[in-house]
């Protein structure tokens, strides 16, 4: 299949592998920030073919795993009220909340739906005029274009009940905060390229110059990312700190304008909480006050609660490449894609999920 078959070429994999234990000489740190990209390194075992020298850790790039608690006990609250349909995508259902989650509302008896597009809920909305429908618009800069396009269009049509849930995160806020901790111990990232097909990558050229720490865009294939690593090594071994981009067929400097553009006239820049992280300046978005009639937490008037994760999830360190999933002592007993503690361990994006799918035998054998 064109653009998947040639990415998972092995000759061409096995090539790159051998040009990467060539050029690395002195131990790297390395992350990829997206869940997809983890998926992709696990599932293909390429951290098992790379040499000692080069250690990849795990980004905060999933958004199931960041919403926080408070929001998932917020969509909890909503979907169990009289007269409401909720719609989402089908991970944000099992995420532990506080006390519930989405699917046992829907066990319950509750309107909760799966969506695979946000444009599915407005339809929805169309549909059932007695009911007021609410998104559950998580994600990152890659979902947020088509999740302000759906209030974009229901406001154009006078669609008075569809609202939506926002937990959007930005990436280089995050990236900045934990590029300034002290126990930081990445020295070069893979970038999303589905944030950057949205976003470019201009703002990570900042972060490389305020750094000094180089950045590869990088796709979700394994020749992606073998490539991709091959360039971080390169840059490192160099002392380049630059950002390259290997998802070309993706990926330009600037963008994609046209989706930008429609995505801040509904949303602005906001202050967000993240999941085990806690609340980053400028991190997210947040529906724009023209657009207040379309937010859920004021249609419903629901109140922000402070929330307690559960002490023995580290995803946390996880979500900031300081601990990997089989140093939780829950991984793959108390908690498991059944039965979740925390939220990596549930999405399709989750560092604990792509573990428990790939390397749990592993981890066992180590304990
Ligand atoms: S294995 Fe479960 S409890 Fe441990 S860090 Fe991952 S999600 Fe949290």
């Amino acid at each position: 299949m064109k653009f998947l078959d040639e990415y998972r070429d092995p000759k061409l994999a096995r090539r790159v592998v051998a040009e990467i234990h060539k050029r690395a000489t002195r131990p790297w740190v390395v992350m990829e920030i997206c869940g997809g990209q983890t998926h992709t390194l696990m599932k293909y075992g390429i951290d098992e073919l790379l040499p000692k020298e080069v250690e990849l850790v795990h980004g905060p790039g999933c958004p199931v795993c960041v919403t926080p608690l408070e929001i998932i006990n917020k969509a909890v609250a909503i979907a169990s009220m009289p007269g409401v349909t909720l719609v989402s995508y089908g991970d944000m259902l099992r995420v532990p909340g506080s006390e519930s989650d989405l699917f046992r509302v829907k066990a319950a008896g509750g309107d909760v739906r799966i969506a695979y597009s946000p444009m599915d809920a407005l339809r929805v909305a169309r549909e059932n005029p007695d009911r007021r429908v609410v998104f559950f618009a998580v994600g990152f800069e890659t979902t947020a274009p088509a999740n302000a396009m759906t209030v974009w269009q229901a406001k154009r049509e006078g669609l008075r009940n569809f609202s939506l849930l926002v937990s959007h995160v930005l990436v280089p806020p995050a990236i900045r905060l934990l590029l300034g901790s002290r126990s930081n111990r990445v020295q070069g990232f893979i970038a999303p390229g589905h944030v950057c097909t949205v976003m470019g990558y201009t703002e990570y050229e900042e972060l490389a110059a305020q750094f000094h720490v180089p950045f590869v865009v990088g796709g979700f294939e394994p020749l992606d990312l073998l490539e991709a690593i091959l360039m971080l090594v390169k840059q490192l071994e160099e002392g380049r700190a630059e950002v390259e981009n290997q998802y070309v067929r993706s990926v330009t400097r600037a963008g994609n304008k046209a989706a930008r553009r429609r995505m801040f006239e509904v949303f602005e820049v906001a202050d967000r909480k993240w999941r085990g992280i806690g609340e980053i300046p400028g991190s997210g978005y947040r529906l724009r006050p023209e657009y207040a009639a379309f937010d859920a937490e004021k249609v419903f008037g629901v109140e922000s609660q402070e929330a307690a994760e559960p002490a023995e999830c580290i995803a946390p360190l996880v979500l900031q490449g300081l601990a990997k999933p089989a140093d939780c002592t829950a991984f793959g007993t108390r908690c498991t894609p059944e039965m979740p503690l925390g939220a990596p361990m549930v999405s399709s994006e989750g560092a604990c999920a792509a573990y428990y799918l790939y390397r749990r035998h592993e981890a066992a054998a180590t304990r």
